[in-house]
């Protein structure tokens, strides 16, 4: 009934988002803290207004609010419904059946599952241990890289510079830097922009601006990159409600930016805390960090977690089994988390 490729695939595997309100929820990398106060106020207006009507299929409000935001012009953004979205679009321009796709690994593994449904080839190319970006990926003659920078799971940066190289040895590749978790970082790949009409830089407003629940990502790149993109989306791929709180949100970032402080604040007390149990936590520029007992599943560790009302993210894979991923949570989450680990691993 279904394409040879559909029934082959296995499909994306989220975070758990359980219905049971008592857990420390340190698994999807959402946001402790509320969204601006703002946003609320926007919704609460919009949800008076024209829900009969369909939203403005690039959803311009939101779109010109962004490209004042990062100094661009309207035509070099395109909103999606989720940066999700936004990566299954450049899939679905870019990816032939066979088109190799390569990325970095281990990363985020949305990219196998959407790779897979077009029938591309994934070229999975191994960070080397400090989580630098690999020589291996300027060779590979893919003609679609994506770098996710910061990196999940790992939460290491990359440093934007090192992107030229990637971007100049092949001026006709598509290079991606999935920036979903830039706003927690010291540095990204907006100024390489100006220069490079081969790069999409995407966004999320889920993580640093707290609205994981409205789904909202931003494609940046050159004008002509963006006009592909949005050949290819749904015509009303963004809902009304979500283009105004998208729109208020980013009219006050520098209420993401306390959060954000907060949580880096959080982060470096946590790996120091995590280092003096005995884990190995890469510096991590994002909001969770990677806690590594080389050689050791940790599988029994994160169900001990669970039943014990903590949720974090541990990938059963040969590569990340030794691990867990945390989010940086309050610090009363992070103290409960800390409190159950030290009764677990001793
Ligand atoms: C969370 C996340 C996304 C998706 O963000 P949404 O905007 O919520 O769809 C994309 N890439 C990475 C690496 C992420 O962690």
């Amino acid at each position: 009934m279904f394409r040879r490729i559909v029934e082959a695939m296995e499909g994306y595997v989220p975070g758990e988002q359980p219905r049971d309100r008592r857990y420390v929820k340190l698994n999807t990398n959402e946001n402790p803290y509320p969204p601006s106060p703002q946003v609320l106020e926007a919704l609460h207006d919009a949800v008076a207004e024209n829900l009969r009507l369909y939203p403005r299929p690039m959803a311009d409000e939101l779109r010109e609010r962004a490209a004042r935001l990062y100094r661009l012009q309207p035509e070099n953004v395109l909103v999606g419904n989720g940066s999700d979205e936004l990566l299954a679009i450049v899939m679905r321009a870019c990816v032939d059946p066979a088109s190799r796709v390569a990325y970095p690994v281990p990363t985020y593994s949305l990219y196998d599952t959407l790779v897979s449904i077009h029938g591309g080839q994934a070229v999975h190319v191994p960070f080397p241990p400090d989580f630098s970006l690999p020589e291996a990926l300027l060779e590979t003659d893919a003609k679609l890289v994506i770098v996710c920078n910061p990196n999940s799971p790992s939460g290491t940066l990359v440093p934007p510079e090192s992107f030229r190289a990637l971007l100049e040895r092949r001026p006709s590749r598509l290079v991606v830097a999935d920036e979903a978790y830039v706003d927690f970082a010291d540095a990204n790949c907006l100024d390489l922009l100006r220069e490079h009409r081969n790069l999409v830089v995407l966004r999320t407003l889920s993580k640093s601006y707290s609205l994981a629940g409205l789904r909202i990502g931003l494609a940046l790149g050159a004008e002509r990159v963006i006009e592909a993109l949005a050949k290819v989306k749904d015509s009303y791929n963004v809902n009304r409600l979500s283009i105004v709180a998208g729109a208020a949100a980013l009219r006050d970032p520098r209420w993401m930016e306390g959060n954000v402080r907060r949580i880096r604040r959080s982060r470096d007390a946590l790996t120091r805390r995590l280092v003096e149990m005995g884990f190995e936590v890469p510096p991590s520029q994002a909001n969770f960090v990677l806690a590594r007992r080389p050689g050791q599943d940790l599988g029994p560790v994160y169900e001990g977690l669970k039943r014990r009302g903590v949720l974090v993210r541990h990938f059963p894979t040969p590569d990340l089994r030794d691990a867990l991923r945390i989010t940086v949570g309050t610090d009363d989450e992070i103290g409960v988390l800390l409190r159950v680990l030290g009764q677990l691993v001793g």
